[in-house]
């Protein structure tokens, strides 16, 4: 569902009457919460968001696991990297490697709200062609959080995420994997993308 009829329609005053919780940040996105509709909106990207916290990750992360043990860790990759190659085409539609991508993807990103990313920037990491290997770090892990100290990497959703988003963006097949991960003891998660080996 969109958002731009409903922005569109609200006077200014009737939107502040209406606005109820908001959590902004200006230089990267903003979310606003309807309290009559009980929904909540990025207005910066026109799009619907819902909650999911971290009792329901650790709830799904368990009950994967418990149905499909080892698989559980391909399913919630497979939601990341849908997710990020969607993410990619949504970058390369607004501009793609140029720079004014370079907040879009961004701000894509923090308004996951999943932690603290920190990327190279796009444009001096596609100078000269496609990067061979990118590091990505994730400050305080929504997901290493909610699943709490098990001793392994548990940021699969986000492994996926990144590497959907370079497949699509890079135009090349990346495989992503999570070097460091608070849920194994690592102060940061870290990721490092690298292009696919040929098999
Ligand atoms: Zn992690």
């Amino acid at each position: 569902m969109r958002f731009k009829r409903h922005l569109l329609l609200e006077s200014p005053s009737n939107r502040d009457a209406r606005e109820g919780l908001q959590m902004s940040s200006p230089d990267t996105h903003t979310f606003k919460y309807d309290p009559d509709k009980e929904i909540l909106e990025n207005t910066l990207l026109n799009t619907r968001v819902i909650v999911f916290d971290a009792d329901f990750i650790k709830a799904l992360t368990d009950s994967l696991t418990k149905a499909f043990h080892t698989g559980a860790v391909v399913i919630l990759y497979q939601m990341g990297l849908a997710y990020g190659e969607l993410l990619g085409r949504r970058i390369l539609e607004t501009g793609g490697l140029g720079k004014q991508a370079e907040g879009v993807y961004r701000q894509r990103y923090a308004s996951l709200a999943l932690g603290k990313f920190r990327f190279p920037t796009l444009v001096s990491l596609a100078m000269s062609g496609p990067p061979t290997a990118i590091k990505v770090s994730l400050e305080d892990s929504f997901f290493a959080k909610a699943v709490g100290m098990t001793g392994q990497p548990e940021c699969h959703i986000v492994r996926g995420l990144l590497e959907g988003t370079a497949n699509v963006v890079f135009r090349k097949d990346y495989v992503c994997q999570e070097v460091k991960c608070a849920s194994k003891g690592d102060q940061t998660c870290e990721f490092l993308v690298q292009l696919r080996k040929p098999a």
